[in-house]
């Protein structure tokens, strides 16, 4: 029991995101993928995912800021790199001096863009969005054949994709279908036009297993090359298994009477005489403050209800069925324990949340354990078999 990365760690299965990769590849047909690797790979830690997907011959990441993507450039990702929201203006340099593509959602960012152009000579490559229902980026629809136009005739600036997004592909056809259509009909006029569009991508992770008709040339995964469903509504299909398994430790271990107050606030107090193990993980490791009296976790196989207020540091679990709980004990936050697994899915429905919340918001404090052939390896091992380690 001792292969573990101190008080609380994440456990994150590079085979298991190979197996991810390879389903939707499959399902994702003759289109390219874009793996959205923001927020740290949704908490996988995006360096790691980045060459892992790298290896398997990917086309191209989305990440959601410049720093994001200056640090997979930093580590020596070498693939094309998107910034799938707007950037500012102070930032255009930024992107041309990482060979990084920026996202353009309206003229004046376009203006900007290659004025700087103009100054520090060309070309940029760059991605336009067009908004066909989210109603947060991208040119409004009636304006996007003006604005296309617009973008091509400048000879400094290299349209090198379109897209669009959903916001229910996952829950609603009606609408989903009319966005395609919309889109599809846009997509016509431009080539109409004369206007080379490059890549055309609309499908998230929900779009690609729900919506065939929405791949084009390019498909834009990211919850489901982590093993995980935008919502628990949807099936995807394949094998899809979790990449990450979060764990932590027993710190104490202790026997109180009938009628003990438990944690912050006292709301909970045992009903029976009790054993209760103190286990070393917090909302500030990002687990749910609203898992208090609500939320199970591992402890020697089996499931175990978490009793009073998460803490910042720790929480306290009833143990009283389990027999021989010892300090140092490996807890299993979410993952498999033998015959026994609790998902990220699963915490995220009782803390009314999704799981794109649970697993991003694993914070800084839990440290990343990368599994490879089933084995924890080193990261820097790691990075000597990606050919960039010393
Ligand atoms: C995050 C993101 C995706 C990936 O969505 P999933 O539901 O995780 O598959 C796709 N497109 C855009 C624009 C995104 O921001």
């Amino acid at each position: 029991m001792n292969a573990s990365g101190g008080r609380v760690w994440a456990e994150i299965s590079l085979d298991r995101l190979i197996n991810n990769y390879r389903i939707v590849r499959k399902s994702a047909g003759s289109a390219r993928i874009m793996a959205a690797i923001k927020a740290d790979a949704y908490g996988h830690g995006a360096i790691e995912v980045a060459y892992t997907l790298q290896n398997e011959g990917i086309y191209m990441f989305g990440v959601a800021g410049i720093e994001e993507g200056i640090e997979l450039r930093q580590a020596g990702i070498k693939s094309k790199i998107l910034i799938l929201s707007p950037i500012l203006y102070d930032q255009i340099d930024a992107v041309l001096d990482h060979d990084i593509i920026p996202t353009i959602s309206e003229l004046r960012f376009f203006k900007a863009l290659d004025e700087k152009l103009e100054k520090r000579g060309g070309p940029c490559s760059v991605h336009i969005e067009v908004d066909t229902g989210m109603t947060r980026t991208g040119f409004p629809f009636d304006e996007a054949d003006r604005a296309l136009g617009v973008i091509a005739s400048s000879p400094r600036i290299k349209i090198d994709g379109i897209f669009s997004h959903f916001p229910m592909a996952d829950v609603n056809g009606a609408f989903t279908k009319k966005q395609i259509a919309a889109f599809n009909d846009l997509i016509n006029r431009l080539g109409a036009a004369g206007i080379d569009t490059g890549a055309i991508h609309l499908a998230n992770s929900s779009g690609i297993f729900k919506w065939p008709g929405s791949h084009y040339n390019l498909v834009r995964p990211g919850i489901a090359l982590y093993g995980l469903r935008s919502s628990p509504d949807v099936t995807y299909e394949g094998d899809f298994k979790p990449v990450m398994a979060l764990k932590s430790r027993v710190v104490n271990v202790r026997t109180v009477e009938t009628s003990t107050p438990i944690s912050y606030g006292h709301t909970f107090q045992t009903a029976r005489r009790s054993t209760i193990a103190t286990v070393s993980i917090g909302y500030g490791d990002g687990y749910p403050r609203l898992l208090s009296n609500k939320g199970e976790v591992l402890i020697r196989s089996r499931r175990v209800p978490i009793v009073g207020t998460v803490c910042m540091d720790l929480i306290m679990v009833d143990v009283t069925d389990v027999p021989n709980v010892q300090i140092g004990d490996i807890v299993t936050i979410f993952g498999q324990d033998g015959d026994c697994e609790i998902t990220a899915e699963e915490c995220a429905a009782k803390a009314s949340t999704i799981v794109y919340e649970i697993t991003s918001g694993i914070g800084p404090r839990v440290a990343r354990l990368f599994k490879v052939d089933g084995e924890i390896v080193k990261i820097r091992t790691l990075l000597h078999r990606w050919g960039n380690g010393e």
